[in-house]
């Protein structure tokens, strides 16, 4: 009876997600006032410099970073590609496959210009912003493969995808609390991904607090599970990862404009 509740939430969570607009969802999360990259105080600058130092510390680099729901966006990973000799970018949707499909081919039709990201980056680097075209072209040749993936199941992607020993580090961002439609299933969504993940895998993963819903795109609200930093710890514990660190981030007032999110986590976790 229990397990019949879980599955019905988890469908519906994924016939919600066929109104997901790629082009709609990075104009509104990925462009002014939303991100705004000249503004200290927005969202997007303080994820990018989260994942920044996460990356830059020392102790995570190795052969293979995966994403977990990359959907269109690509900034995730645009610290990570320097230290991990190749990248798998994974999504739930076509849509959003093809859109990062898109960028990768370089032939146009990519609804977001990612450069001032690649700058923003780069500047993070210490790097030069006129450099963002070198970092462009070492995520292209990092980037292995954009692949199906659902946080949902036990084996989130298909079996011959991975090599038997693992991700060395996964990172995930705005994904499990954006498809879970309750704590329970958001707490084994981190366990089914930490299968990926080989023992003292990094997991780098950043959401939302106190979310009930976004705009997948212009009237599409899609439900989401409002979480609370204490509960995003004890699904971590549950789940079998050790907290490194957790970092929050409260959105201001003027840029509450397309969910009801209160703030936005970053977590640096290892697995057991
Ligand atoms: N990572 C991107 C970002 O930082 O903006 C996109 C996050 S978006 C809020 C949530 C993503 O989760 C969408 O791209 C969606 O297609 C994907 N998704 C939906 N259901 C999923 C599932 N069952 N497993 C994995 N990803 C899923």
């Amino acid at each position: 009876m229990e397990e019949k509740g879980a599955e019905n939430g988890v469908a519906a969570m994924a016939a919600c997600y066929q109104g997901f607009d790629p082009a709609a969802y990075l104009q509104t999360n990925y462009t002014p006032p939303l991100a705004d990259l000249e503004r200290k105080d927005s969202t997007v600058p303080w994820k990018l410099a989260c994942l920044h130092r996460a990356f830059t510390e020392g102790d995570v680099s190795g052969e293979l970073l995966v994403d977990i729901g990359s959907g269109p966006t690509l900034y995730q990973v645009m610290s990570g590609c320097e230290v991990f000799n190749k990248v798998l970018l994974t999504d739930f949707l076509e849509v959003n496959r093809q859109e990062l499909r898109s960028w990768l081919q370089d032939e146009g039709g990519c609804s977001l210009d990612w450069t001032p990201y690649l700058q923003h980056v780069c500047k993070l680097e210490g790097r030069l912003p006129s450099a963002w075209t070198e970092k462009a072209a070492r995520l292209r040749q990092v980037i292995v493969d954009i692949v199906p993936i659902d946080v949902h199941r036990p084996q989130p992607l298909a079996l011959d995808v991975l090599p038997a020993a693992g991700a060395d580090c996964l990172v995930s961002s705005y994904c499990l609390e954006s498809v879970s439609p309750d704590l329970a299933a958001f707490t084994r969504a981190l366990g089914n991904i930490g299968r990926l993940l080989w023992p003292h895998g990094h997991l780098l993963l950043i959401g939302t607090l106190g979310m009930s819903y976004y705009l997948g795109a212009p009237g599409v609200k899609i439900p989401t599970v409002p979480l609370n930093e204490a509960q995003v710890c004890a699904s971590l514990k549950e789940s079998g990862y050790t907290l490194i660190r957790l970092e929050v981030y409260t959105v201001p007032q003027d840029i509450k404009l397309f969910d009801d999110a209160s703030a936005v986590f970053f977590v640096k976790a290892m697995k057991e």
